[in-house]
């Protein structure tokens, strides 16, 4: 398909990247992101954990979520926003025992306040 619809380029863009077989709005997102240097952020498993818990954003879906993320946070800071909140859920913010006491977050976090 690159070669046959896009000349052989790999496209820089959501609505064209997400036409290549197996690519979704997360692997866009990371393409344009780290590919051609556009502003994006991609929701993975840790980006959803993590801006939920914190109160970034309120969804159990991703593309919600993503929508949340793009309305809350800086544009210019999407990108790296990205790799800092994957980086904090797989050290810190861990799926089933997050280290709260440990985390520079947790007088800003939404679900730490709820819990004490
Ligand atoms: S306080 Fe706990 S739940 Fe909140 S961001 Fe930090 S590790 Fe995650």
């Amino acid at each position: 398909m690159l070669i046959r619809e896009f000349d052989g380029k790999v496209p820089d863009n959501m609505k064209d990247l997400t036409k290549l077989p197996g690519v979704g709005r997360k692997t866009a997102n990371v393409v344009m992101s780290n590919a051609f240097g556009i502003d994006a952020i991609a929701v993975d498993t840790h980006v959803q954990r993590v801006s939920n818990r914190i109160g970034l954003a309120n969804s159990k879906d991703v593309l919600n979520t993503e929508k949340d993320l793009r309305k809350n946070l800086p544009k210019e800071k999407w990108s790296k926003l990205h790799h800092q909140i994957i980086a904090h859920g797989r050290k810190i913010c861990k799926a089933r025992n997050p280290l709260c006491e440990e985390c520079d977050l947790k007088d800003l976090c939404e679900d730490y306040k709820e819990r004490k």
